[in-house]
This record gives structure tokens, C-alpha cells and sequence, in this order.
């Protein structure tokens, strides 16, 4: 039978985009090596991935299995050490939450969503290997449940196998973050207490000398509990007492947790993962794109693995399309599907970063390293990623709750004020002028050094098609723009008035079509100016 892509791995990141990819059309063979439902880690997910949940068309199967609604995360972490809640709908009103899944559950459902769609799911079937063609990823060996050798041949393989990463330990893609050299010991326990009401189904992240727990509250009553440690003195700890012995002589330094757990039973022996925090630079080359843990991952502080999966699961099958059908575009495709990646891992990291590096909640060797924020990689330094990673945007999230509870760096600090205060002078200076309207004809706006607008491959129904991007500083991956936007931008040069370039976008539109250009050109430019995109409004 013939293939058009292969892909290996049924967690969230590939059962996602073997699912919008049988949506695009294509013959799709998913092999997963285990059978589900399968135990995994990873229990609590964020509201940004309602939205694709919801795209996907699980949320009601979501609502069946019963799983609980979390609303927001209770922490003991910042300067004080007394437990503080915030609550997702403080910043999003729309998914105001997300869930606590049981994963073999919330997996099984996510694939058996992929095998309504059409795809050709082997379970029970392991990859052992990627076949290269002069290279070129070209297809798979693997083994069936029978213990059979086989292989199958594609043009585009998708790697979404996880922590494994098939492609990546194949091609020596990835790198360990220095950063984050961090070990998890976890168990599940029953009968524990949860938290008071209305919070009883938040994550509950302790931080406590040695580092930070988690306990998260399931709909079976189960807990998901553990607790996140130096790599190193964790390894020790296990060598030395076991992981049983090791969990419980962490928890019983967190006394929130170990209040929470005073008449719980331990129901699975605990297990340790470690070394999981690392980034790929290359995410996808030819005839292979990585989705998921497969490419990079990131502390799970933020919760943000399975968003993060999710979301490369929708961009990769959007990149295998647009490869399977223009050959010519699977170079600079590749650059933007590298860039989309980078772009939302460097944010959790980043704010991952600043979390650990704002607790001051309790005083011992682990946080003081951590409070230790160094050069970073491209020469970038710490207030300028941090800045990047807000994109330039007021914080939000988890970030405004840190920034409200967590004692700054003064570097952060400043950079914050400096963004938020800019902004809102800005805003107040275009809306003056839109009060005196008369002015904005002589304006000679201009665009801000290092802002303009290009071609790229962007994001559009389900495939990239090249569009206009406008590259900034804060974003230098980029973001799309209309062409009404890409052709005012590009006319600001600080010579030309206003009311010259406005003629200039609106000749040969008449009537109620030129007043709503109009208005829509004047809309952007102020978006552009507030985001510091464009200056010489100031004075005119
Ligand atoms: C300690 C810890 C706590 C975490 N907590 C959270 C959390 O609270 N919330 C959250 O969102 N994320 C959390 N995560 C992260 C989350 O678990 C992962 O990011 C997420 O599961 C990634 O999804 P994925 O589809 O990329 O990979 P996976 O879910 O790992 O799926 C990969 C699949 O590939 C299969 N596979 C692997 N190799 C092969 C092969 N050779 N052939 C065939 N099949 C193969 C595996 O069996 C597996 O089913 C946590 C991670 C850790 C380490």
C-alpha cells in the first residue's frame, strides 16, 4: 500500500498530526510501540491547548471520560511561604480551563480520534530504525507485534516518538539545556487531601529547600505527586535510599504537600526520570520533521509539554502538506517551522528561567544556583530573551503571576516597567491624536530601526502559503501581516505625510470600501505604534 507519511509515535505530538494530516487527504500509517492505554507522565495541561483540543474535536469525549477541571495553580513559591492562587480566567476569558487528564485515558482518546480520521494505526509496533536515501529520510524498519522485521517506505516521516527522539539521537540533533540539569521522582497516591475549595482541583507547586513538588489531583482520586530535584543530588539520593525512600524523604520537607498526603496510600511504586531537559536547533531537514518531546523539551514547571506537543503536532502536519505538495517550498518551510518552534519553546524557557530564578520563598545551594541568570546562547543576554519571550507584549499567565508574588531581578524588573510604560504612553499619544484628527495628514511616520516587512512561507489553512511577515527586534521570527498592513508599512519612510500614503492605499476605491480602508489603515498604524513598530508620530 502506498504511504504519504509515516509517523511514529501516538502520544499527543503525533496522534495530533496524524490527524490533521488524514484530514488534508493523505494516506497516513501511525506505528506506536506500545498498546493503549499506556502509563505516561504529564497529567496537567494548560487552557492554551483548548482550543486545539477543540479543533481536533475531542472535547466532548474530553468531558466523558471525567476527567477534572483546572482552573487555575496554587503556589507556595515567590516570597512567601504561605500556599497563593491564581486562576486561569484572570487572563483568559474565553478557555478560562483546561484539564487534569489521566493519560493513558486522555492518549487513547487522542488516538483513537486519529484512527476515526482515517489514519492506519499500528499499535503493538515498534520503529527500529529511519531509512536515509543518499540523507533523505525515505521511510522506517520496524518491528511488528509478532516480532517481525519489516519496512515501509514514505516520503515524509514524522518523528513524534517522544523522549526517544528516533531522529534526533540518529542525526546527533539535540542538545542537554545546562540550565535546567533536573531530576523528577513521582508516585500516585489515594486518599490524599486536596486543596480548600475553590481551588481543589489547581496543581498545587511547592517549593522547598531541595526544590519544587507537584501534586495534582485526578478524577479517579488518584494524586499525581513528585517532586523535581538538582539531577546530580537526585541520582545520589536515589542510589542511596531508593526511589520510594527518596519521594518520601522529599515530601516530607514540603509540608503542604505532606499535609495533603497525611492519610494517603502510595499505589504505584515510584519512578524517576531524568536528563529530559534539551532543544534540537534542526526540527526538521529532508524528508523529516520532529514534533513534540522528540525535539526539544523544557522543565516541567509550566506544564507546557503537552501544549507544546499539540501545537507542533498542528504546525508539523501543516508542514509535511505544504512539502508534499511544492517540493520547492520544504527549505524555507523548514526555517519557519524551526522558528514557530524556537519561538514558543524559548518562552516557557524563559519564563521557566525567571520562576526559578524569582523564588525566594526558601533559602538553600539549589535556588541560590538558580538565581544565577547568565549569558545566553547568540549572544543574547537575559533581559533582552526575557523580552523576547513576552514577545514584546504585556506579561500574562503564569508570567503576571510571578511578576505580581516573585521578588525580580532589577534587570527583569526594569525591563518590564520600561515595556509596560512605553506602551501605554505610546497608546496615549495616538489616541490624542485621533482627538485631533486635522493632525494626522502631516505626520511623516517611519518605520523603527530594525522593523520591516518580507516574504515567508506563513501559517494559513492548515498549510503555509507565502505571505507578509513583519520582523521586529522582539520578533525576529517574524509576524504575519495583511497586504493592506505590508503595503503601508512599506511606505513608511519618514518623508512621505500620511495623507500622501493613505492616497497612495486607497487610489481607485470609492465610497464606503476607501472609508473602511481608511479607517483599517489608521487602525494598523496604531497597533504598529503602540507595539513600537514605527516612530515619528511623537512630534509632529
Ligand atoms: C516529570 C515530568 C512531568 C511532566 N508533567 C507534565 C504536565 O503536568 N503537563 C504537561 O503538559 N506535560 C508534562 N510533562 C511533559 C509531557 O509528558 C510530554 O511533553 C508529552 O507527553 C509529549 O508528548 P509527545 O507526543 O511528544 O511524546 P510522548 O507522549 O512521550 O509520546 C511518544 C510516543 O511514542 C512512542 N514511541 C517511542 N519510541 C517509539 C518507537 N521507536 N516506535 C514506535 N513508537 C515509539 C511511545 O510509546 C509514546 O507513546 C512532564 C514531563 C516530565 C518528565
Amino acid at each position: 500500500m502506498t504511504i504519504d507519511v509515516i509517523v511514529v509515535g501516538g502520544g499527543p505530538g503525533g496522534s495530533t498530526a496524524a490527524t490533521m494530516l488524514a484530514r488534508k487527504g493523505w494516506r497516513v500509517t501511525l506505528f506506536e510501540r506500545e498498546r493503549f492505554p499506556r502509563e505516561h507522565i504529564g497529567e496537567s495541561l494548560l487552557p492554551a491547548s483548548m482550543p486545539i483540543l477543540e479543533d481536533l474535536g475531542v472535547l466532548g469525549e474530553l468531558e466523558s471520560a471525567g476527567f477534572l477541571k483546572k482552573w487555575g495553580a496554587t503556589m507556595v513559591w515567590g516570597s512567601g511561604s504561605e500556599p497563593w492562587s491564581w486562576h486561569f480566567s484572570e487572563t483568559n476569558r474565553r478557555y478560562p480551563h483546561a484539564y487534569q487528564v489521566w493519560r493513558p485515558r486522555f492518549d487513547q482518546i487522542l488516538l483513537e480520534n486519529c484512527r476515526a480520521h482515517g489514519v492506519d494505526v499500528r499499535e503493538g509496533h515498534q520503529v527500529t530504525g529511519v531509512i536515509f536515501d543518499d540523507g533523505r529520510a525515505a521511510g522506517v524498519r520496524y518491528r511488528d507485534d509478532g516480532g517481525a522485521e519489516h519496512e515501509a517506505r514514505a516520503p515524509m516521516v514524522v518523528d513524534a516518538s517522544g523522549q526517544g527522539g528516533l531522529v534526533g539521537r540518529a542525526l546527533g540533533l539535540r542538545e542537554t539545556d545546562p540550565y535546567f540539569k533536573n531530576l523528577a521522582v513521582y508516585a500516585y497516591f489515594e486518599g490524599a487531601e486536596r486543596l480548600p475549595s475553590p481551588d481543589e482541583n489547581n496543581i498545587l507547586i511547592e517549593s522547598y529547600p531541595h526544590g519544587w513538588t507537584w501534586a495534582i489531583p485526578l478524577h479517579g482520586g488518584w494524586m499525581s505527586v513528585g517532586a523535581v530535584v538538582d539531577s546530580s543530588a537526585g541520582q545520589a539520593g536515589v542510589r542511596e535510599k531508593g526511589a520510594d525512600g527518596y519521594l518520601s524523604a522529599q515530601l516530607r520537607e514540603a509540608p503542604h504537600v505532606t499535609g495533603m498526603l497525611r492519610d494517603a496510600r502510595q499505589v504505584r511504586p515510584a519512578a524517576v526520570l531524568r536528563d529530559w531537559s534539551y532543544f534540537s536547533e534542526h526540527v526538521a531537514g529532508d524528508g523529516y520533521v520532529l514534533v513534540g518531546d522528540a525535539a526539544c523539551f523544557i522543565d516541567p514547571l509550566f506544564s507546557s509539554g503537552v501544549h507544546l506537543a499539540l501545537t507542533a503536532g498542528i504546525h508539523a502536519a501543516a508542514y509535511v502538506t505544504t512539502v508534499l505538495k511544492d517540493p520547492t517550498m520544504a527549505e524555507p518551510t523548514a526555517e519557519v517551522y524551526r522558528e514557530l518552534y524556537h519561538q514558543q519553546y524559548g518562552q516557557f524557557r524563559e519564563l521557566a528561567k525567571l520562576f526559578y530564578a524569582t523564588n525566594r520563598s526558601v533559602e538553600s545551594y539549589f535556588w541560590e544556583a538558580r538565581r544565577i541568570t547568565g549569558a545566553e546562547r547568540d549572544g543574547i543576554t537575559p533581559r533582552q530573551a526575557f523580552v523576547r519571550a513576552v514577545a514584546g507584549q504585556p506579561p500574562q499567565g503564569y508570567e503576571r503571576a510571578v511578576l505580581d508574588r516573585g521578588t525580580l531581578p532589577q534587570d527583569f524588573a526594569d525591563a518590564l516597567d520600561e515595556l509596560e510604560q512605553g506602551r501605554a504612553e505610546r497608546d496615549k499619544q495616538f489616541r490624542a491624536l485621533l482627538d485631533a484628527a486635522e493632525r494626522l495628514p502631516s505626520l511623516r511616520p517611519r518605520a523603527a530601526s530594525g522593523a520591516w516587512v518580507t516574504r515567508k512561507p506563513v501559517l494559513t489553512d492548515g498549510e503555509f502559503a507565502w505571505g507578509n511577515v513583519l520582523i521586529t527586534p522582539e520578533r525576529p521570527e517574524g509576524t504575519p501581516v495583511s497586504d493592506l498592513v505590508a503595503a503601508l508599512f512599506q511606505r513608511l519612510d519618514g518623508d512621505r505625510p500620511l495623507g500622501q500614503i493613505l492616497e497612495e492605499l486607497a487610489a481607485g476605491v470609492e465610497g464606503e470600501q476607501r472609508d473602511r480602508l481608511l479607517q483599517a489603515a489608521v487602525s494598523a498604524l496604531h497597533i504598529l505604534y503602540v507595539d513600537g513598530a514605527v516612530t515619528g508620530i511623537e512630534s509632529p
